[in-house]
């Protein structure tokens, strides 16, 4: 696959291509990311730390593990007609340990998730979490998945040392959720959802996007749903991320339409603990029975209409092993190729720092505003990112 996304065409390698071509090309694209980010970059602060120039510092790493998925969301993925990336381009699982404990000890990274695409696809998603545990006993790991297959899984990864899930989550409604994951597979969910509790991973979050006119009237069947099951809800603001490039503007269910539609069946005001760069803000939710009762929190995720860019966290591996500084970036720099053609941990660890340096101020933009008109969709869709 060709990615130029910002950065000098390189072809990266194919899974036809012999390994001394494969070598060479990497190679290549090892040299072309340095010389790139040397010249645009080559003033990044070299003390340790994932710094950007508008002070923010990344502590909390994604690892996106693949792109491939058992769902096909419609607000994430097309239906069919896919690129998907070459299977010997994906970062292996030494890969990944050796990326991660490159953040975590020159740059300080604090907090690992693993997502996708579907990281559960991932047969050694077990070696992964054991490998990164072995050599970080206090980082906590956490999982995005959607479920699918954590029945049989829960217990090992918990086993391995993930600490926590998130699972995608909804409807609660079959037929609904048919229609917005275009499989048949709620009941596998449900019941990973109740694995992942049994296995301890707590806290259990789900997350959901709701969409007008599907399931936006499901907010408060969903919010039940969790409070039975003591699960944490969060509802995630639908981002123009989609493969099927539909989103607008006025299709989106805003974080305040969720909050309203919450607000006829329970009290809701906002949580006194500090949000910390988190990007769900919390409710408090209390019942409407005498007495009132607490019974948690609700989080609300309003990355398009309250963007939280200023205090941004985040830096970003994809799944063939390059940084994204930004979910809308429309650049990558290539670590994988510098990690397979023999450079040293603090080789690669400047390039991610030189790289974190560009990281843009909002939105892959100046300024946030996912529905201005200077906004252009990323070429890549949330699976290919990785959420
Ligand atoms: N497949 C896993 C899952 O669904 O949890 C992990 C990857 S998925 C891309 C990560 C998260 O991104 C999911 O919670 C999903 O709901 C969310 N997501 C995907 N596309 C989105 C979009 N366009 N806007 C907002 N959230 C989105
Ligand atoms: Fe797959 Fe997750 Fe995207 Fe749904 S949101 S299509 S489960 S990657």
């Amino acid at each position: 696959m060709d990615v130029s996304l910002g950065m000098p065409t390189v072809r990266g390698a194919a899974d036809g291509d012999s390994p001394d071509a494969a070598a060479r090309l990497r190679a290549r694209s090892a040299a072309a990311t340095r010389a790139h980010l040397d010249d645009r970059a080559g003033d990044a602060p070299t003390a340790p730390g994932l710094h950007d120039r508008f002070g923010r510092r990344g502590t909390d790493l994604r690892i996106s593990l693949t792109d491939k998925c058992n769902l096909r969301c419609t607000y994430c993925m097309p239906a069919e007609g896919m690129d998907w990336m070459p299977q010997s381009s994906l970062l292996t699982a030494d890969e990944v340990v050796r990326l991660v404990d490159i953040a975590v000890t020159v740059h300080g990274v604090r907090d690992l998730r693993l997502t996708g695409g579907e990281p559960l696809i991932r047969p050694d998603l077990e070696d992964i979490v054991a490998g990164v545990r072995a050599h970080h006993p206090d980082l906590p790991i956490a999982l995005t998945t959607n479920g699918i297959g954590l029945t049989r899984r829960a217990q090992t990864l918990a086993d391995a040392g993930l600490t926590r899930i998130n699972v995608s989550l909804d409807t609660i409604d079959p037929d609904t959720y048919r229609t917005l994951a275009r499989r048949d597979r709620l009941s596998d969910v449900l019941d990973g959802i109740d694995a992942a509790l049994a296995a301890g991973l707590h806290p259990v979050k789900l997350n959901a996007v709701l969409m007008r006119g599907v399931n936006d009237d499901q907010a408060p069947d969903l919010l039940a749903f969790a409070l039975a099951r003591g699960v944490r809800l969060r509802f995630i603001e639908q981002m123009p991320l989609d493969g099927d490039h539909g989103w607008t503007r006025e299709g989106m269910v805003t974080a305040a339409e969720v909050r309203a539609r919450l607000a006829q069946h329970w009290d809701l005001a906002p949580d006194q603990a500090p949000r910390d760069g988190a990007p769900a803000e919390l409710w408090r939710i209390t019942s409407r029975t005498t007495p009132p009762r607490d019974l948690g929190t609700v989080g609300v995720i309003a990355s398009v209409t309250e963007p939280f860019c200023s205090a941004c966290t985040r830096t970003r591996i994809t799944a063939e092993g390059r940084v994204r500084s930004c979910l809308f970036s429309h650049e990558e720099f290539d670590l994988a190729a510098a990690l397979r053609s023999g450079e040293s941990d603090e080789s690669v660890a400047r390039l991610w720092q030189q790289a974190m340096w560009l990281k843009p101020a909002a939105h892959g933009m100046d300024a946030p505003g996912l529905d201005s008109e200077d906004y252009v969709q990323p070429e890549r869709s949330m699976s290919a990112i990785g959420g």
